[in-house]
């Protein structure tokens, strides 16, 4: 394993900053950033960040300057947006089980509103129809990932169901509302090329009942590689024919459109590493435990999704390789990788976590009262924090003094 970033080493950032710490390399951001933009043999495209995967707004302002827009879900989403740079109008608000409250609100601030429901696009289309809108649409295919993270089956809450075009189509003629894009996020990983464009036809359908549609949002899908082993989104090939199948829809319906994705894990997955310290070690009559200074408050996929991140011992490297469960220290079952081949492990010893780039600090709290970790940004060959560690004010900021009612 590579324990330098832009010729820093990350056990000597460890010892820096401390430890819980997120490091993230920027050049790996970028590099993602090009091989998809790359790889788009369209006139018009557009990538944007879907930035629940890191928020950190260094992370946000690296991708608008590389020309990147932006896919949110929730009001707060955008405010970090225009608090990073991106203009407005490069915000896609793509949010499912929000209030008409909060879409007005998104209106306001002017970004492109994403509908996801039949009730919402009447209602828009009674109160706001001069207010341009992409529809979700759901196409109920369900292949790849795992239930948690596909959303384009059939009993999937997200989107309208491809069976409710026809009534969108009536209430789009009627109602006056201009439909600029259509859009599907399916959360299905691209395994291969042919099934995704399968369900590129059934928006290309969709696409072609609406002529005032500008823009073409197929979601992401883009696999990444968490074990050396892995599997991966060929994305060359990949973009070579989804761009191919693109520009003959455009020529078919006699319009260029633009061509659109919203990647997360593929931009920032891989630029992620997360540090911690090893507090422990314990050997059971069955095992050897690695206990560290962290848990799934600060990296919940191993728990949540079953995600297997590769471990490695940056504090040595070269030791021989021994079986650990690691584990963390929240008063629960929270195993980040059982019977791992690491290398030989000490009390004080520093494991790197890969792939923590993506819905890591991201989906951090403070459950057991512990703070959520500092974050560095690797740019240009030198380290930046991006984000302070907590302190315990942060823990009590907002809270009412009990004394003021129990005095
Ligand atoms: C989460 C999400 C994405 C990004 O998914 P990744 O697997 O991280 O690429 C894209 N679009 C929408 C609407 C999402 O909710």
């Amino acid at each position: 394993m590579e324990t330098y970033i832009q010729g820093i080493a990350l056990q000597e950032l460890g010892q820096k900053y401390g430890t819980p710490l997120f490091i993230y390399d920027a050049d790996k951001i970028i590099e993602q950033y090009k091989k998809l933009s790359n790889a788009l043999e369209v006139p018009n495209y557009r990538i944007n960040y879907a930035c629940k995967a890191l928020t950190n707004l260094s992370i946000l302002r690296l991708l608008k300057d590389l020309g990147a827009g932006l896919d949110t879900v929730s009001l707060q989403e955008i405010l970090l947006g225009l608090q990073a740079g991106f203009k407005p109008k490069d915000i896609i608000y793509t949010p499912n089980s929000v209030s008409i409250d909060e879409v007005l609100q998104a209106i306001d601030l002017g970004v492109q509103i994403n509908v996801d429901n039949i009730e919402t696009l009447e209602y828009l289309g009674h109160h706001k129809n001069e207010v341009p809108i992409c529809v979700r649409v759901n196409p109920h295919i369900m292949a790849g990932g795992n239930q948690k993270i596909s959303v384009g089956h059939i009993d999937s809450k997200f989107g309208i169901s491809i069976h409710q075009i026809p009534l969108v189509e009536r209430l789009v003629k009627t109602l006056n509302i201009k439909l600029e894009g259509v859009h599907m996020h399916t959360g299905s990983d691209i395994v291969d090329s042919g099934v995704f464009l399968q369900a590129a036809e059934i928006l290309f359908d969709v696409a072609r009942r609406f002529e005032d549609v500008k823009y073409i949002d197929f979601g992401s899908g883009f696999k990444v590689k968490y074990k050396p082993d892995d599997f991966e989104t060929d994305i060359v090939d990949f973009g070579r024919q989804i761009s191919k199948r693109f520009n003959e829809f455009c020529s078919e319906i006699g319009r260029d459109l633009t061509l659109m994705f919203e990647p997360g894990k593929f931009l920032v997955s891989e630029s992620g590493y997360f540090l911690a310290k090893t507090n422990i070690i314990k050997q059971t009559t069955s095992t050897v435990f690695a206990g560290i200074d962290s848990g799934f408050n600060h990296m919940i996929r191993p728990m949540f999704y079953d995600a297997y991140h590769e471990i490695v011992n940056i504090s040595n490297p070269n030791g021989n390789p021994r079986i650990y469960t690691v584990v963390g220290y929240i008063c629960e079952t929270d195993t980040f990788g059982w019977n791992r081949k690491i290398n030989e492990i000490k009390v004080g010893d520093i494991l790197a976590f890969k792939n923590a780039g993506a819905y890591c600090f991201s989906m951090a709290s403070n459950y057991n009262s512990r703070f959520r970790p500092a974050e560095v940004l690797i740019y240009n060959g030198k380290d930046y924090l991006i984000r302070e560690r907590e302190t315990v004010e942060d823990l009590m900021k907002g809270q009412t003094d009990p004394e003021s009612i129990f005095a």
